[in-house]
Formats: structure tokens, sequence, C-alpha cells
């Protein structure tokens, strides 16, 4: 048996039931497992490794519920233009550099951003899913990804029955990367890229694919108002009864629609009632002018609401901090009222409710005995997070990923003291650096 313990935490933001918060306790995690969250005054707890977590507070880690690992290699290639404009430009990109070794370098670049910030889980999606996978689990991340579909060749040149195939490998192509336990998933790129028919072909497939085990649908939905415009114009429909039309929406899938901007009140009923999430992407969503997603309406309709970040040549970064004070600050600057969008609730949003959305609701999330431990170390010792007087509020509006010392995933501490314990971080920014060059060639041509 393996114990790490978290030492004497000044704070434990456990984000349970009833967002208790423990005072100078000590989480003792064994063989993965939060096992107890004991008094610090009770004294130490043996251990393979100790981390000091005295005048620290420690909270579940961060869940990116939509992203685009490998695109930390495009941050800043299309800037200036709004999502038909990026998506021509950062394809070019695309097209020119991200083969599969290229991926996997972006998503470990990805993953090591994300985690180096707090963010534990990512709901990724991008071509070569499985080097984009061995990128992200060397990292140490709890990396959610499956096969991307779409009706022409994509970047990766793909036929649509190589897709299909990728599919039916995919259960065991993850078993071999290993890595923490995640669903087996499909991504389509969205409902203006892959066909009715062609999106009911691949929830069928993830039905026979996945067995017994967990599985998970995502797409883009109703990012902005173009999207609705063009989906109307070929089907008569909305992106979200495209996918009601393709059975998506039956309620046996854990279903999560990235955006989510431009849902109508009838799309959200639908959603709400076979149980889907949206991944709320602020920042994403603003600097393309997509528009602003209605927080209250969303979450009063029933549908879980998660964060992401979206891609980071989108939106520029992967902070989920930054993601959660957006998500808050646009909640109250769009409907004119400072108590929509709590802190509570925007911090359950990107932790606990973002885990419900991946079918990992029982296994991480919150900090509680019997769960996982993904956790994250935030240093309270800094002038902008002193004197405390409400927690929540403090890692909402005023944290960031600067603050964060250490990180646990599936009880693996793979973030001491501010860096990674996995990889060779100076060699990894060298290749970034180089790929991103070429990136940079193709995208300056198109
Ligand atoms: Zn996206």
């Amino acid at each position: 048996m393996t114990r790490v313990v978290l030492e004497g935490a000044a704070y434990v933001v456990t984000v349970d039931d009833t967002d208790t918060v423990l005072r100078d306790t000590t989480v003792v995690v064994e063989d993965g497992v939060i096992t107890d969250l004991r008094s610090a005054a009770a004294g130490p707890v043996d251990a393979d490794e100790t981390i000091d977590a005295r005048g620290r507070l420690v909270l579940p880690g961060l869940v990116n519920l939509h992203t685009h690992l490998p695109m930390t290699l495009l941050r800043g290639l299309a800037e200036d233009v709004d999502l038909q404009g990026f998506l021509t430009r950062v394809w070019a990109a695309e097209g020119a550099v991200m083969d599969p070794a290229t991926v996997e370098l972006g998503a470990t670049l990805g993953a090591l951003e994300s985690l180096l910030g707090g963010c534990t889980t990512q709901l990724d999606m991008y071509f070569h899913h499985e080097a984009a996978h061995r990128g992200a689990v060397a990292a140490g991340s709890r990396h959610v990804i499956g096969p991307v579909f779409m009706d022409g060749p994509g970047p990766d040149g793909l036929a649509w029955e190589e897709r299909i195939a990728l599919m039916r490998a995919w259960p065991a192509a993850m078993a071999a990367i290993g890595g923490p336990a995640v669903p087996v998933s499909a991504m389509p790129h969205a409902t203006y890229t892959c066909s009715p028919e062609k999106l009911a072909e691949v929830v069928a497939t993830l039905r026979e694919v996945r067995g017994e085990g967990p599985g998970l649908l995502t797409t883009h939905v109703s990012e902005n108002a173009a999207e609705n415009t063009d989906v109307a114009a070929r089907y008569g429909a909305t992106p979200t009864e495209v996918l009601a039309g393709a059975g998506w929406l039956d309620g046996d899938l854990p279903l999560v629609v990235g955006h989510g901007v431009h849902l109508s009140p009838a799309d959200r009923e639908r959603l709400a009632a076979a149980g889907a999430a949206v991944a709320h992407c602020p920042g994403s969503n603003q600097k393309l002018a997509s528009g602003a997603l209605p927080w209250e309406a969303v979450h009063d309709s029933g549908v879980r609401l998660g964060i992401g970040t979206d891609g980071c040549s989108s939106s520029n970064d992967l902070d989920m901090w930054q993601a959660m004070r957006q998500a808050a600050l646009l909640a109250r600057l769009t409907s004119g009222r400072p108590d929509v969008a709590s802190a509570h609730e925007v911090l359950r949003a990107a932790t606990l409710e973002g885990a419900k959305a991946l079918g990992l609701g029982d296994e991480i999330g919150s900090v509680e005995v019997g769960k996982r431990a993904d956790l994250v170390v935030v240093d309270l010792e800094k002038p902008h997070l002193t004197p405390v007087h409400d927690v929540q509020a403090l890692l909402v509006f005023a944290a960031g990923r600067a603050d964060v010392t250490d990180v646990l995933v599936d009880g693996q501490p793979v973030v001491r003291a501010g860096r990674s314990t996995r990889l060779d971080t100076p060699d990894l920014l060298a290749r970034a650096r180089e790929r991103g060059a070429t990136a940079r060639a193709a995208a300056e041509a198109s």
C-alpha cells in the first residue's frame, strides 16, 4: 500500500453536498483513494510521501470540460477573427503540421500547462486522439478523449470507415496506454461538419464498443449564431434537434455539448431531459464574439453546467481560474444581477459538476473519503489571498494558477512545489518552439 499525506491544510474546500469547508485538516490518501480527513491536531501520519499543506488550501482538481490540448502549439495564430475566420486559418496550420508526433507533443504541453495550474481532468477533442492521450497521460493527467468524426477528410486525411475502425479499436488502445480511468468517448466535431446519418452511426458504434464500461459523447453545439443559421439551412432544425434525431438524447450515454451559447429554451429542455451537460467556455465565447451563455437560464433548465477553456488557439490559455472568474463576471454583467453565478456555484461547476458530466461523479470532483485523490494545493501565503473571509469567493475571484503548489492525480503527486514530477520541461518547451515555428509558417501562407 502506498500512502500520500497532505498534512495540516489550513482549509479543505470539499465541494461535498453541503459545501463543507474543513479547517486544519490532514488528508490521507492510500493507493489513490482518500481514506481519511482527520484533524491536524491528532498528529502526523506515517506516509511514503508527505506534502506540507500547513498554511495552504486543498481543493478538488479542476475539470476542464471542453478543450483541444494539442492546439497549444497554435496559440496566437488566428487573432481578431470570428469562429469561421478562426477555423479557416487554424485548419491550414493543422493540415501542415499536425501529425501524430506533433499532436502528442502539443497534448503533453497542454496537459503540463493544465496540471501546473491545478486542472487535473480535461475533456479533450483532437485528431490523432491516441497520440494526444499518450502525451497527456505521460504528463500525469486524467485525460478524456476519443476519435474525432467529420464528413470530409480532416487534417488527418482519414476516410469515414477508418474513423469507425479507430472507434472500435479505442477501448483496447486506451487500456494499453494506461493512466487514470476515464470513459470510452466519441467526438464528432459538430452538426455542421458531420451529417445526421453519420452522427447516428457514431452513437451506435459507441454503444457497441463500450460494452459494459462507461461511455461518453461530446460535440460542439450552438457555439455562435452563424452555426445555428448554417444548420437550420441544411436541416431545418437546431443542432440539438439534429442530435436528438440521431439518437444522441436517449439518455443512456453521458453527453457534453461544447459551448451551447445559443441553445433555444426547447433545446435546453431536451438536453436536461437527457441528463446532458453544457461545457461553458466564457473566455473563448468572448474572444471570438460568439455570444454570452445565459447562465441562469441554463442552470434553471436543469442542464448540468460545467466549465471549459476551449482550445488555446481560440482562448489562448488553459486557465480554469480565469474561466471560472469569467463565467461569474459574464453571467452577472449580462443578467444585471450580482447574485447570479455565485462563487459556490461556479467552483462546483468547475469541479464536481464537470466530473458528473463525464460520468465520473462517484470517482472524483470533491474531497471526500472513498473518492479518488485528484487534489490541488494552493499557497495562501500571498498578499492577494490574505486575509481569508469567504473562501469560495477567494478561489473564484482572487486566486490563480501561480498559487498552485502541488497536484495529485489518482493519488499520484504529478506536480510538487510547482514543477512536474513526470516531464523534462526544458526539453518539452524547446521541441514546442521548434514545431510552433513550422505551424506559424503554414498559417501565414493560408
Ligand atoms: Zn472547441
